[in-house]
């Protein structure tokens, strides 16, 4: 569903993507993992077409997202990690402009927003302005907007940043419902309990490129890391031996 080929990103001379490869599937849902300054928003911003890829290609169902904006784009629901909202609107309102950027309007988007609107436990405050939101229902109101249209995937970076231990809870449930229906969810945490418990598979990428990627027993075999937890397996190959260093120096 979300195909990535020898895709990379120039910040004029810095490589921040180089040449990475990927395909999440139809029904999986997939995480992306690495230490700060990776590349992994990077990536994301290039799937959901805000940056152009240097070079290599993106697919959203067969779709570039480059040569074929339109159609790519309508499969995709992309939530940022610094989203933006227009503070002067409802939520309802800004759900309806939304739905209406994607082309959709009536009494389809009035349903489906009040449906969202219901699951994220916003419907209290539909009618209020957004500046008056808390931190964590800015949040439901953009993943309901991710929603609104009825993507076909969904891709996301930091998801549970700023939600409560309900709306994290919920989040983790809606995405295993959407993908048990045939969606797919490509999302980047650095809370790696997180990213074990629900990834199918996952990809630790490191300077722009991808070390491993595989479901957990593959990545164990792959780095030879026994019976190693995301955590360890994330330490080990992306330099924890800095950290025992960093450790031993605090000791002395
Ligand atoms: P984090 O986990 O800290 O959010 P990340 O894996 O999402 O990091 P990116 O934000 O993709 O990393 O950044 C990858 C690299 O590209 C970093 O070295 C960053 O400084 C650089 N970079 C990102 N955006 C720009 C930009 N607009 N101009 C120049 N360099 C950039």
């Amino acid at each position: 569903m979300i195909q990535l080929k020898n895709l990379s990103k120039k910040y004029g001379k810095f490589t921040a993507v180089d040449n990475i490869d990927l395909h999440v599937e139809r029904g999986e849902l997939f995480g992306f993992v690495g230490p700060n300054g990776a590349g992994k928003t990077t990536t994301l911003r290039m799937i959901a077409g805000i940056l152009r890829p240097t070079s290599g290609r993106v697919l959203l169902g067969g779709d570039d997202v480059v040569t074929n904006p339109m159609s790519a784009k309508a499969r995709l629901g992309f939530i940022p990690d610094r989203p933006f909202l227009y503070e002067k609107l409802t939520g309802a309102e800004f759900l309806r402009f939304v739905a209406g950027l994607y082309g959709q309007d009536g009494t389809v988007v009035e349903k489906r927003s009040n449906e969202l609107l219901d699951l994220f436990e916003l419907t209290a405050w539909k009618d209020q302005l957004i500046e008056a939101y808390s931190h964590g229902m800015r949040q439901k109101l953009i993943i309901s907007s991710a929603l609104i249209h009825r993507p076909e995937a969904i891709v996301v970076d930091e998801p549970m940043v700023g939600l409560d231990p309900r709306g994290a809870r919920l989040l983790k449930d809606i995405f295993r419902a959407f993908v048990k229906k045939g969606g797919t969810v490509l999302m980047s945490t650095h809370t790696l309990e997180i990213a074990e418990a629900m990834c199918d598979r996952v990809a630790i990428i490191q300077s722009g490129s991808i070390v491993v990627s595989g479901s957990m027993a593959e990545l164990r075999e792959q780095t030879e890391a026994g019976d190693a937890s995301l955590e360890e397996l994330f330490l080990k190959v992306t330099g924890g031996a800095a950290a025992k260093e960093l450790a031993a120096v605090l000791e002395d």
